[in-house]
């Protein structure tokens, strides 16, 4: 019986041991299937309409009270994140969303951009945003061929 115990326990332990050593979170290429590699920061992700909060579980009236207090919501388990795929051989920004310690993975829609505070436009994207139109101005380019 202690035997047995012990021999749990030992499993118990080296399971640990992996753990710990395994820093990478469970998030996965949705092309590929295999890790991918962080290659930036968290961008976390507001609900600024209530329809946005309604579709995370809360309720009309209190999505409305919430936005009444604050113009926008921060959301603790959504967030832009930008990965290097070892298949795709290029870095993507992908759209993270944390439910029950399962990392949902999907492509970031053009509108979400504007719900995050900070996120630099990626070069990919089409949509030309303020920020980028400023930036363009501050730094004198005249063409777009200067500024992909
Ligand atoms: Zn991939």
């Amino acid at each position: 019986m202690s035997v047995q115990q012990d021999k749990e326990d030992e499993l118990q332990r080296r399971c640990n041991r992996n753990r710990k050593r395994s820093q990478r979170r469970k998030i996965y290429c949705p092309i590929h299937g295999c890790y991918l590699d962080s290659v930036s920061k968290k961008f976390y992700l507001y609900a600024d309409t209530p329809g946005q909060l309604q579709a995370r579980g809360v309720s009309s009236r209190n999505a409305r009270m919430l936005l009444a207090q604050q113009q926008a919501i921060p959301l603790s388990d959504e967030w832009l994140e930008a990965f290097w795929c070892q298949e795709c051989h290029q870095k993507t920004w992908y759209r993270i969303r944390k439910r029950n310690h399962i990392y949902e993975v999907s492509s970031v829609p053009a509108e979400i951009w504007q719900q995050v505070t900070g996120v630099i436009y990626p070069d990919h994207n089409p949509s030309v945003s303020e920020f980028t139109q400023r930036q363009v101005k501050k730094l004198g380019y005249h063409t777009g061929k200067d500024f992909r």
